[in-house]
C-alpha cells in the first residue's frame, strides 16, 4: 500500500496553463496597462514534466529565466502560431535557447516567405535586423514543420493537432490533449461574419478551454478587415458552436487599457460566466475545470 502511493505521488500529472505575455501587434508598457500586463504574446503548458510554448513574444524573456532558474525542465516544445514580430520578438531572448543540456522542439506551420520553420528562424535573427543568427544558440534545436490539420503524438500521453488560421501570410492554431482534457490556442484569425470557420470549430470541439483572438469587437471589425483578426462575440459564437467549456481571449490590441479590457471582460461574462479575458502571469489548473458532457463520444 505505502509502495502504490509513493509510486503514484511520483507521477506529475500537473496539466496547468499560464499566460507570460497577452498582448498583440506591439507591447505596452505604461501604467494604463499593467493589470492586463504589456508584453507581447506568449503561452506556458505544463504537462507532466513536459512544457509546449506557445509564441515567443516579449513575455517567452521571464519564462526563460523561470525555467532555468528552477532547474527541472530540460525538454521544451515551442509552438510558432507564425512569426509576425509580436509573435517572435523574444525569440533571440529565451535562456533555455543559450544552454546546451536543454532540448526544443520548434513547432511552425507554413508560412508564405518561408521554406521552413528553421527557414523562417533564419530570417528572424540574421543581418542587418539582429546582430547574430540562430546558429548562436547551444541548446539541442530540432524543428518540425507541421502540415494544416494534423495530428501528432509527442509521447507522454501528450496529442496535438493543428488547423490553419484566416491571417496574412498564414498562421497555424495548436490544440493539446492530456489525461482526458484539452486546450486549444487559436491566434492571430480573421473571421468573415456569419460564416464561422469550420477548421476552428473542428479544431475547439469539446476542448476544455481554448485561448482566442479577441483584438477587436465586431463593432471594430469592418474597420478591420484584412488584417487578420477576430472579435470576443465570434469567440463565444464558436464556443457554443463547438461546444468548448470556456474561452479566454488574448492578442489585446495595444491600445486597450485595463478598464478596456474590463469592459470587453463583464461583455464576454454576461453571455458566459466561465469564459473572460487573460491576463499576464494568469495560470489556470486544466485538471480542475469542471467536467463537461462532450458533443462527441
Ligand atoms: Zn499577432
Ligand atoms: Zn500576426
Amino acid at each position: 500500500m505505502e509502495q502504490i502511493r509513493t509510486l503514484s505521488s511520483e507521477r506529475n500529472t500537473e496539466f496547468r496553463l499560464t499566460f507570460w505575455g497577452v498582448r498583440g501587434t506591439l507591447a505596452s508598457p505604461g501604467i494604463e496597462f499593467q493589470r492586463t500586463g504589456g508584453n507581447t504574446i506568449c503561452a506556458e503548458l505544463k504537462c507532466g514534466d513536459r512544457i509546449i510554448v506557445f509564441d515567443a513574444g516579449t513575455g517567452i524573456r521571464e519564462l526563460g529565466s523561470k525555467l532555468i532558474a528552477q532547474n527541472r525542465v530540460r525538454k521544451l516544445d515551442l509552438m510558432f502560431t507564425h512569426v509576425h514580430y509580436d509573435h517572435v520578438e523574444g525569440t533571440p531572448f529565451f535562456a533555455p535557447f543559450f544552454l546546451p543540456d536543454f532540448k526544443v522542439n520548434v513547432w511552425m506551420g507554413q508560412l508564405d516567405g518561408a521554406k521552413s520553420a528553421e527557414d523562417a528562424m533564419k530570417g528572424l535573427m540574421r543581418r542587418p535586423y539582429f546582430p547574430v543568427g540562430p546558429g548562436i544558440f547551444t541548446a539541442d534545436i530540432t524543428y518540425c514543420d507541421v502540415p494544416d490539420c494534423a495530428e501528432f503524438d509527442l509521447g507522454d500521453g501528450i496529442k496535438l493537432r493543428t488547423a490553419p488560421l484566416n491571417h496574412p501570410g498564414g498562421a497555424t492554431a495548436y490544440r493539446i490533449d492530456f489525461q482526458g482534457r484539452s486546450f486549444a490556442f487559436v491566434t492571430d484569425t480573421e473571421h468573415v461574419p456569419g460564416k464561422p470557420n469550420q477548421d476552428i470549430i473542428k479544431l475547439i470541439t469539446d476542448v476544455d478551454l481554448f485561448a482566442y483572438d479577441t483584438s477587436l469587437t465586431d463593432e471594430e471589425l469592418p474597420d478591420f478587415v484584412g488584417y487578420g483578426h477576430s472579435t470576443w462575440e465570434e469567440a463565444l459564437r464558436l464556443r457554443e458552436t463547438a461546444n468548448a467549456g470556456a474561452m479566454l481571449g488574448v492578442h489585446h490590441m495595444p491600445f486597450r487599457t485595463d478598464d478596456e479590457v474590463d469592459k470587453m471582460e463583464r461583455h464576454i461574462k454576461k453571455v458566459h460566466p466561465p469564459s473572460g479575458m487573460a491576463r499576464e502571469g494568469m495560470s489556470v489548473d486544466l485538471m480542475n475545470l469542471p467536467v463537461r458532457v462532450k458533443q462527441q463520444a
